[in-house]
């Protein structure tokens, strides 16, 4: 039997339909210094994939974002959970809580 620590949680995606209970190890979760939303056109910028800020090309003449000197950059929110820590629960996972949690932390939220 593994003893893991972490955070249960209600796991979804955008793109998907509904979404699975799931696990995320907390030795996979960091505190976010690299994930960046623009404040004016919610623009995402994952600074660790790209170091240059990603510019998407006009569509159908509709510009959805600001142009790249217009934004306004902030981290989006304090911790960054990695995908290598996301355990999706089966049919026939066991769980045993050890230690009630005593302070439920909003900030561990996605
Ligand atoms: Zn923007």
């Amino acid at each position: 039997m593994e003893t893991l620590e972490g955070v249960l949680h209600f796991f979804t995606e955008t793109g998907t339909e509904g979404g699975d209970w799931a696990f995320q190890d907390s030795q996979f979760i960091y505190t976010n210094t690299t994930h960046y939303a623009c404040t004016k056109c919610n623009q995402y910028w994952n600074k660790e994939k790209d170091s240059e800020i990603p510019v998407f090309k006009e569509k159908d003449g509709f510009q959805k974002f600001c142009s790249p000197e217009y934004h306004d950059f902030e981290l989006c929110g304090e911790m960054n959970w990695r995908y290598e820590g996301l355990h999706i629960l089966k049919n026939g996972d066991q769980f045993i809580i050890l230690k009630e949690i005593v302070k439920f932390s909003q900030e561990l939220l996605p």
